[in-house]
């Protein structure tokens, strides 16, 4: 098939929204927001970019009701309008790119396979674009210093779609191997427990001591950058809008910046010549 010449039935963007300030929306992402005809999303995220969408047909719904908004995209793109799905963040990561696809091609196998499917039903099928965002650990990262320059490994705390007993595994193993890890969804009004347990769970192979990066609504309004340590993880206010960072055996807090060193101190000796004047290759 010369995809040239395929005349798609519409067009469905899937898009991350950043963490919060326009500056940090992907161009991209402004630019199918300014194309599109419809926009689907949670209230808020619509919100930040209200004045793009201006006059535009726009399905606002609550944080929980993401297979209806999936669903609904779907059947508009299908139906041949250039629609825009928006997540915070990068739409791919624990946002609503998942959903989306799932529920695409679940609908594309009923229509394909019922042999009473209209020849309208089984029009050429929508050109699906995924754009990528900033995700919260890009800009926690950012704001932090420089705490993943080694392996990582990211957990979301959230066990309303996933059971704890996995997400309390993940954690005993990204602790035991020494990764970097990046705590999404730590608490929400409804759930309390889970970040305790997790720093129990951590404790058993990290130091009391380890250090601990916390951002509040990074690039929002409210923002707010701290560090504890792994022992004090539980004495501060740590909400929904907060991602945690904590380090592994060799990262430290200096100077109010959290740096895990990518290798081991190669280059502290490097840093005195050219300092110096005792080193001459090019810098
Ligand atoms: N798709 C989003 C993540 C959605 S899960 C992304 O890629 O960033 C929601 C969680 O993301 C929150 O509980 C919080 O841990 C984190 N988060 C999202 N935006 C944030 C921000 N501006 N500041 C701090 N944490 C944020």
């Amino acid at each position: 098939v010369n995809s040239k010449h395929t005349p798609y039935a519409g067009h469905l963007a899937i898009i991350g929204l950043g963490p919060g300030s326009r500056d940090l929306v992907v161009p991209r992402a402004i630019q199918m927001l300014v194309e599109c005809d419809l926009v689907v999303g949670y209230r808020l995220y619509i919100e930040q970019i209200r004045d793009l969408v201006e006059g535009k047909e726009i399905h606002v719904s609550e944080l929980t009701h993401e297979v209806e908004r999936a669903t609904l995209a779907v059947l508009h793109a299908r139906a041949g309008r250039r629609v825009c799905v928006v997540s915070s963040g990068d739409a791919g990561i624990y946002g609503m790119a998942g959903l989306v696809l799932d529920i695409l091609s679940q609908v594309q196998e009923e229509t394909f396979g019922s042999p009473s499917a209209t020849s309208a039903e089984k029009r050429p099928e929508p050109l699906v674009e995924i754009v990528p965002g900033i995700s919260a650990l890009n800009a926690v990262a950012a704001l932090l210093g420089a705490p993943l320059m080694h392996d990582f490994a990211v957990i979301s705390l959230s066990d309303l779609l996933t059971p704890w007993q996995t997400i309390a595994h993940r954690l005993s193993a990204a602790a035991a191997a020494d990764f970097v890890v990046v705590l999404y969804n730590p608490t929400s009004r409804k759930r309390h427990w889970q970040l305790g347990e997790a720093q129990r769970l951590l404790l058993e192979s990290r130091p009391a001591t380890t250090p601990v990066g916390l951002v509040r609504n990074a690039y929002r309004e409210g923002q707010q950058v701290w560090f504890t340590t792994l022992d004090h993880l539980l004495d501060d206010d740590v909400d929904m809008f907060t991602t945690i960072v904590i380090g592994n055996s060799c990262t430290r807090v200096q100077q109010g910046r959290m740096i895990t060193p990518r290798g081991y101190e190669r280059h502290v000796s490097q840093v005195h010549e050219v300092r110096e004047g005792t080193k001459h290759d090019s810098v």
